[in-house]
């Protein structure tokens, strides 16, 4: 595990979500997912629903209105009337419910709503029929099971949804069969096995298709969280790998990298380039005289001082190695940077952190080398570093705690801030 060996302040990545859990107590034993992942399947059901709802209310729309035709030539004494109910009642009522059903916010009355528009909607046939004493009618009946299918298969309601008006048409069905007084009794039960078969292959088409749903979401859910876990680990490699584990500054191998591309930036750019050594002053007599631990936590704080010096984004503070830091700070000419390398010296005293071993001032102190350069064609980034570090060499010779400037490749220019 990559966790364990992290910093305290590395948050581990993400638990597996509990979505995943139920793969085997719902295959096995259940047909549901437990509670929590059920919701969460049923609003990305319902989601996926909305965006159909219109194109396939539309679809139930144009069918319905079609047998209008059928109306005409097989009910020539009640057409009128069918029409009427048809076009009047329940055409706008499949319009009223394509268009604003999602408009109900409780997924349970959106689906009691979808499943009252089917039931009326199946109604509406044996009404019709009853309209019509010709012998035609009998045939009316079989519509209801129309009716059934598209909920069913086209819809898709939740399979509890889709059993309940199942039940409740094909009872309708078998009732309004019941008052064809031409239809004989074997034909009746003819027609009645067959809107029930055509019923309970639907119903097996919803179940199916509810369970591959399930099994596509689980899938969908398992994908996302590793998905997740691979980006929070690639993250969190991507930060190991240019952090120093002590200080939670950049690591050199960070700042060569952000040396490089600020390089090229600053000589496309025209733009200054600086850079600040800093050491920290005596410190093997600190560690000889409080202990090494002792010595890690001052190099902490020291790291934090120093990264709050700096103020543009691209500035950056590193650990050299050791107790040895570096400062990039792009875009900053050489006084400028100068000048931050004294605030970070002055920082550092401020943090008064006693060190009684130091040859130099009662506290921990830091000497800083700091160097500037426009990079051109000939130069290399080394050319900065050398100057900067030979700059820390005059601060050290000149007595620690203190800044000095130097230009690469030219005699030292400037001293400053030497503070006893
Ligand atoms: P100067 O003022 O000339 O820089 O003297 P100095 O004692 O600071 O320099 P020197 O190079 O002699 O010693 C550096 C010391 O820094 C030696 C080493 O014990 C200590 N050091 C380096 N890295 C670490 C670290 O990670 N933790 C601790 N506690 N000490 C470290
Ligand atoms: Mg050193
Ligand atoms: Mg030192």
């Amino acid at each position: 595990m990559i966790h364990e060996s992290l910093p305290p302040d590395v948050e581990p990545a993400p638990q597996l979500t509990p979505r995943t859990e139920p793969e085997h107590s719902f295959w096995s034993r259940r047909r549901k997912f437990p509670e929590r992942i059920e919701g969460a399947f049923q609003r990305e059901m319902d989601r996926i629903r909305e965006r159909r709802i219109r194109r396939t209310g539309l679809a139930a729309v144009l069918l319905y209105g079609a047998f209008a035709l059928t109306d005409r030539v097989m009910l020539p004494d009640a057409y009128l009337q069918a029409w009427a109910i048809r076009f009047l009642l329940v055409v706008p009522m499949l319009l009223l419910a394509t268009f604003h059903v999602y408009r109900i916010p409780r997924p349970l009355w959106r689906e009691a709503a979808m499943t009252a528009v089917l039931l009326a909607c199946g109604l509406s046939i044996p009404w019709i029929a009853s309209l019509s004493s010709h012998p035609n009618a009998g045939h009316y009946q079989t519509g209801v099971m129309l009716v059934v299918l598209f909920g069913n298969i086209v819809l898709a309601l939740r399979f509890r949804s889709a059993l309940v008006t199942s039940i409740l048409m094909t009872a309708m069905y078998a009732y309004a069969l019941e008052q064809v007084a031409s239809m004989t009794p074997e034909v009746r039960l003819n027609n009645w096995l067959f809107c029930f078969a055509a019923v309970c292959i639907s119903l097996i088409a919803s179940f199916r298709m509810d369970q591959d749903q399930r099994r596509a979401y689980l899938a969908r859910m398992r994908e996302q969280e590793r998905n997740d876990e691979l980006s929070h680990a690639v993250e969190l490699l991507a930060r190991l790998s240019a952090e120093d584990a002590l200080t939670a500054v950049a690591n050199r191998r960070e700042f060569e990298r952000r040396l490089a591309v600020e390089w090229g930036r600053a000589r496309r750019e025209g733009q200054p380039l600086s850079v600040v050594m800093v050491d920290v002053d005596c410190f093997k007599n600190y560690n000889d005289h409080y202990g090494h631990q002792a010595g890690d936590a001052c190099l902490q704080q020291i790291a934090a001082r120093l990264r709050g010096v700096p103020q543009r984004s691209s500035d950056l503070v590193a650990r050299y190695g050791g107790e040895e830091f570096i400062v990039l700070l792009p875009g900053t000419d050489d006084e400028d940077a100068a000048a931050i390398a004294e605030r970070m010296r002055q920082a550092i005293v401020d943090l008064q952190i006693p060190h009684a071993a130091s040859r130099v001032a009662p506290g921990v102190t830091a000497s800083f080398g700091v160097a500037a350069m426009h990079p051109d064609e000939g130069a290399q980034p080394q050319a900065l570093i050398a100057a900067a570090d030979a700059a820390l060499y005059r601060a050290k010779e000149k007595g620690r705690n203190c800044v000095v400037l130097q230009q690469p490749g030219a005699e030292l220019t400037l001293a400053a801030g030497v503070v006893h």
